[in-house]
């Protein structure tokens, strides 16, 4: 389907806008997706600084933080009660009514862009150029979702049942995009939506929440709660008024809620090991910068970046790649997120665990290209690391470290780059560089992952070109990609037309 998706002519490019004034190229007839803000135009700039000035002192929501948040399982059972009567009401009005108002959502996360970035800055310590984004891939799940519900309305056949329950259970690195991306799809499902943050970013739910409702989507439909993870979170995930969990996180948290409720409908996105393959053929320059990009925006921390880049035949013994990555790498410019020079922000909690032992060592065979530095004394800040000598089956190979640090494999053959690629238990996103179409068509044949990317970083999908799930233990569910044109049907029930086959 996603292949489908990318066949049909895209109307644009993302288009570009001048934040103060709010002019923007007229947009095309259908879908199109939101303009991220170019940092080109100097009115943009002074917006983005002034959003920037405000982060350092951001209290922005705290009250609403309290007001949701829920520490017994009577007031917990009060919100599922309220969920899902706002549920059946909203699942039996008209879908064309749904698209309406979720189109209305897309409008005002839009005239939200602002605070939005600002409390992403405030809590997950993105960088504008992270966070900026994340806003537009909200704005495109609101209009993409809405599209796809008329869709789904006018779908003869089957008749679809919205179930009238759904908890959204995002995580902190992409605070808004993420909880964006599940609870538009299910209201653009006819489901309400219990939304629980993560505890990391409770602001940037209620933010997310309140621009939605500023659309007139009601309070009961999209309820926010902030639970104790470990006390009434299970709670309120295995109450059988839930009937359909979206969740993005580890994949021990996924596998966990299916043993505490095996009957639970869950989708979960969960944890990456993501590897870009560059081949003798590759545009050097680009490699670089995608590898650089994907490994090290938000410092890292992203299910879908790259932690380690496998060099093939040439490309492993020529000296070039490496000097252009040791350069690039120590060129990035690590800071708060506020400072508008940082292109690497700071981790979300000082590094611990196996990403301080990342950080700080090496197993047999490995050497530092660039060694990581401590630049704070908290130890959220890290200036990014390259280990090189990385050998099949280590730890850095095979697990996720979540964080600044990037491993160096190499290969004689493509053939031997793809089964490294491949030989992690996780299947998130896979990145080839090449110039050489049978090597593209040989790699895009057998590598492993639900995100293939040619010649582009592997972090950043777009909505609709690049529709974002997982294989293997990338994901637990029916695998359907969000942003893409089959994952609102996943979230219903379906009842077979009358003398269907
Ligand atoms: N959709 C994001 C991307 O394409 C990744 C989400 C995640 O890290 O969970 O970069």
């Amino acid at each position: 389907a996603s292949l489908a998706a990318a066949a049909d002519p895209v109307p644009h490019t993302r288009r570009t806008q001048d934040r103060e004034s709010g002019r923007a190229p007229e947009a095309p007839a259908g879908f199109a997706n939101a303009p991220d803000t170019d940092p080109a135009i100097a009115a943009n700039r002074r917006w983005m600084r002034g959003i920037l000035a405000r982060v350092p002192t951001s209290d922005l929501g705290v009250r609403g933080v309290a007001e949701h948040t829920v520490s017994d399982s009577e007031a917990l059972d009060a919100l599922l009660e309220a969920g899902e009567g706002a549920g059946r009401a909203w699942g039996g009005r008209p879908a064309a009514e749904r698209a309406a108002l979720l189109r209305g959502a897309a409008d005002a996360l839009e005239a939200a862009r602002a605070r939005l970035i600002e409390v992403m800055a405030a809590e997950a310590g993105k960088t504008p150029a992270e966070a900026d984004p994340e806003v537009s891939e909200a704005v495109d799940f609101a209009r993409y979702y809405a599209d796809r519900c008329d869709e789904l309305d006018a779908t003869p056949g089957a008749r679809f049942h919205p179930v009238p329950l759904t908890v959204v259970a995002p995580p902190w690195n992409f605070p808004v995009a993420i909880p964006a991306g599940g609870a538009l799809a299910a209201l653009a499902a006819g489901s309400a939506v219990i939304l629980k943050p993560a505890p990391q970013t409770p602001r940037c739910g209620e933010v997310l929440a309140a621009a939605v409702r500023d659309a007139g989507i009601p309070r009961d439909v999209l309820q926010v709660v902030h639970v104790d993870e470990d006390t009434l979170g299970p709670l309120l995930v295995t109450d059988p008024r839930v009937r359909r969990v979206i969740l993005t996180g580890a994949y021990e948290t996924a596998a966990l809620l299916r043993k505490l409720r095996p009957d639970l409908p869950l989708l979960a996105e969960t944890s990456g090991k993501n590897a870009i393959v560059v081949t003798p053929s590759a545009d050097m320059d680009l490699a670089v910068r995608d590898v650089v990009h994907s490994a090290f925006s938000h410092a890292g921390q992203k299910c879908s970046a790259a932690s380690i880049v496998i060099l093939v035949g040439a490309a492993a013994r020529s000296r070039r790649f490496r000097a252009q990555l040791v350069d690039a790498v120590q060129s990035l410019r690590v800071g708060p997120p506020e400072g508008p020079e940082t292109q690497v922000g700071p981790l979300i909690t000082p590094a611990g665990g196996k990403l301080l032992d990342a950080l700080t060592t090496l197993d047999a065979g490995e050497t530092w290209l660039v060694r990581p530095r401590r630049l704070d004394e908290e130890g959220r800040l890290w200036s990014p690391g390259v280990k090189e000598g990385v050998l099949p089956g280590s730890t850095a190979h095979r697990v996720e470290f979540f964080g600044p640090v990037l491993a160096v494999m190499t290969t004689p053959t493509l053939d031997a780059a793809v089964r490294i690629q491949n030989g992690v238990d996780y299947g998130l996103t896979a990145g080839l560089h090449s110039l050489d179409r049978g090597e593209i068509a040989q790699w895009l044949g057998s590598a492993q992952a639900g995100n293939l990317y040619v010649n582009r970083g592997i972090t950043g999908a777009i909505v609709r070109r690049q529709p974002f799930g997982g294989w293997k233990s990338s994901t637990v569910g029916p695998g359907c990609k969000t942003g893409g044109p089959n994952y609102l049907q996943a979230l219903g029930d379906w009842e077979r037309a009358p003398g269907a086959g």
